[in-house]
């Protein structure tokens, strides 16, 4: 029996992926985003082990709703990716199932595993956080040209890139140019911008962590949409989720 460790599973969402959704948390997390507002999902010892028949007949209960709607199941995390052999037996079981998978990701993970991922995933989306590799890597922990060489291997067609939007790290109107221009370059037709936001504020105080951006207030989506014509301007297809 494969188990996969999770930290929660949500139903009836309609923000990671089309249609209604289920998304499923896996946990633990290599990079360290300073921003982060799932904090308690960054340890992989934390969460709880659940067996993927169970998860995914939790999942199988709102088939009705995906196939109305042109949803289906999301896998996040944390990284789910860092589960690879779970992450892989979930999404073969919903393919066996009937229901459309969708992961959310950095792709911070060996090209192998992503190449045994490929035949089972309808649509990956796919975090942008920078295209500067030095700023990438001190903030996030992420290495670009790893990140980069590994969405080389996924069908372009396939990927939505997300781009948090974060204050301090990637608001300068260049930074957006790049990521643009960066997606053009790989073939991927669509981006979502996601304004900071800091819902996640209360889980710290209630970890009694510090909040590196506890004194930054939310963007407003308002801020982003000159950035959004930019980006369909430069011929991506440009969303504020
Ligand atoms: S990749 Fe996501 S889950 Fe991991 S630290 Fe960054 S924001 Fe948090």
């Amino acid at each position: 029996m494969i188990e996969a460790r999770i930290f929660n599973l949500e139903r009836f969402a309609l923000d990671d992926g089309p249609g209604i959704r289920t998304i499923v948390f896996l946990q633990g997390c290599p990079l360290h985003c300073p921003w982060c507002s799932n904090p308690e999902s960054q340890p992989f010892a934390g969460g709880y082990m659940r067996s993927v028949s169970d998860i995914m007949d939790e999942v199988e209960r709102d088939k009705g709703y995906y196939d109305a709607s042109g949803g289906g199941v999301t896998f996040s995390g944390g990284e789910c990716l860092a589960q690879p052999q779970a992450l892989l037996a979930l999404v073969k079981e919903a393919k066996s199932r009937g229901i459309q998978t969708a992961l959310e990701t950095t792709v911070s993970a060996s090209q192998d595993t992503i190449l045994k991922l490929l035949p089972y995933v309808d649509l990956w989306l796919i975090d942008i956080k920078h295209t500067d590799a030095e700023s990438l890597k001190k903030t996030t922990g992420l290495d670009f040209e790893f990140y980069s060489r590994n969405i080389d291997l996924i069908d372009p067609e396939k990927i939505v890139l997300r781009r948090p939007c974060i204050p301090g790290f990637n608001m300068e109107t260049k930074q957006f140019e790049d990521a643009f221009n960066f997606a053009l370059n790989k073939g991927i037709r669509r981006m979502d911008l996601i304004p900071f936001h800091t819902l996640g504020a209360e889980k710290y105080r209630r970890m009694g962590k510090e909040y590196p951006y506890g004194h930054v207030p939310s963007l407003d989506k308002k801020t982003l949409e000159s950035f959004k014509d930019l980006g369909i301007s430069i011929g991506i297809d440009t969303r504020i989720l």
